[in-house]
């Protein structure tokens, strides 16, 4: 292919109304007028994959995986079919095209799929053929020819994989925010924007929480060196950029991991619930082994499946999160976190290290307010007095 190749996602919000799809276009458009090869990938009009999550569950509680990929799957088919039709309508050959006609191939994990390969075959000759081609996100086929699903968030990896593989000049992930912040914006209203984050920061903040980066994409794209770039939908900005290999600020920023359980079992089960969660693929968020309260912390939505086999041994369940501080000064916030919370009544639970960074277990009622007063505390405060030094170097 002559011209360079570009790849844009966009998600739920993005797609969510005809409107927006017609502002998608023209997104869509302008790229293509650069002088770019263009493929799309879209999520789901938002709220879909949750009614279509919901149905499923109205039928059985841990429905059958199977069916529930065909099932979560068709949500992408309808916005990659109406934007389509806007960019015909507008006056643009475009083709949208499902995984399986797209042949993104992915393991057999339905629900948490992995992409093994993408054969673009397809998708070349139609950008040779002057289309813009826009692809199903968060969904693959395994070796049967079976619908898979890539795990919730899963379109931001279908995008970046099929970035990899087409060797695009670049990744565009656009959203319902303009890049990424040093904490969920939504939460902390005076996190900070950042022009760039490196990808161990970016790699840690979207596995503690910070869901504006499905994890497998931030990976895939740290591994095969596809240049990726978070920016808004509605707005016109340049993103920020995700690039470098290591970790550069002190404090980077705060992701929240808000949906968990903590479910309390006898210390003599834990090692029987860890391995239930194994072969029922529960995520094992931590395993608390403390002399007064023993348990394990589980995404909210496992704990139907978690139920089938253990309802007997769960003593009591509660809602919490978790809050992590991500950067190379994190590990060393243990003490200084735990009194300014004590200070504010907020109990942590338990903590955990891990690389970079530190993470803070509490009640779910009372994390966002520590969230904003970690950031205030290690970002807000840090960058007041950066500024002012700039200003007296300046001055
Ligand atoms: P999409 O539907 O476009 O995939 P998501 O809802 O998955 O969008 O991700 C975007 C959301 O991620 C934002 O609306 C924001 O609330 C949340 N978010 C969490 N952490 C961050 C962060 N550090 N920076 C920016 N957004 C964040
Ligand atoms: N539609 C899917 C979800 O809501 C995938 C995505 O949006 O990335 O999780
Ligand atoms: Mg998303």
């Amino acid at each position: 292919m002559k011209k360079p190749v570009i790849v844009q996602k966009f998600g739920g919000t993005s797609v969510g109304t005809i409107d927006s799809i017609y502002t998608v276009a023209k997104h869509v458009i302008n790229a293509k007028n650069q002088g770019n090869h263009v493929v799309v990938v879209v999520s789901a009009m938002s709220g879909e994959t949750n009614r279509l999550m919901s149905l499923a569950k109205q039928v059985d509680s841990v429905p059958n995986a199977r069916e529930l990929d065909v099932l979560l799957s068709a949500g992408e088919q309808v916005s990659m079919a109406l934007l389509a039709m806007a960019l015909d309508k507008l006056g643009h050959k475009a083709c949208s095209l499902t995984a399986s006609q797209a042949k993104i191939h992915t393991d057999n994990q339905h629900n948490d799929a992995t992409i093994k390969s993408i054969n673009t075959d397809t998708i070349e000759r139609l950008l040779t053929q002057n289309n813009i081609v826009i692809v199903a996100g968060f969904q693959g086929i395994n070796d049967n020819g079976d619908i898979t699903t890539l795990g919730r968030g899963g379109s931001d990896t279908s995008a970046v994989t099929l970035a990899g593989a087409l060797s695009a000049k670049e990744c565009q992930i656009f959203t319902d925010v303009d890049g990424i912040y040093t904490c969920d914006p939504r939460v902390v209203t005076n996190a900070k924007k950042l022009e760039e984050i490196d990808f161990p920061s970016m790699e840690q903040m979207a596995s503690k929480g910070a869901k504006v980066l499905h994890l497998p994409s931030v990976q895939y794209a740290w591994k095969h060196n596809v240049p990726l770039r978070v920016l808004s939908t509605f707005e016109v900005n340049s993103g920020s950029l995700i690039k470098g290999d290591s970790p550069t600020r002190e404090v980077a920023g705060l992701a929240i991991n808000r949906h968990l359980l903590f479910i309390e079992i006898d210390e003599q089960f834990i090692v029987s619930a860890t391995t239930q969660c194994q072969m029922l693929g529960i995520n094992l968020f931590s395993v608390i082994k403390h002399p007064d309260r023993s348990g394990i912390v589980i995404e909210h939505e496992s704990i139907s499946k978690l139920d089938l086999v253990f309802s007997d041994k769960i003593r009591n369940s509660s809602e919490v999160s978790l809050l992590t501080v991500v950067g190379l000064r994190a590990k060393g916030l243990i003490k200084s976190s735990k009194q300014l919370l004590m200070e504010c009544d907020i109990n942590v639970v338990d903590h955990f290290l891990d690389n970079d960074s530190l993470t803070i277990l509490l009640s779910r009622d009372c994390v966002d307010n520590a969230a904003c007063m970690l950031h205030d505390a290690y970002i807000a405060q840090g960058q007041a007095f950066d500024d002012q030094k700039k200003h007296m170097l300046l001055g």
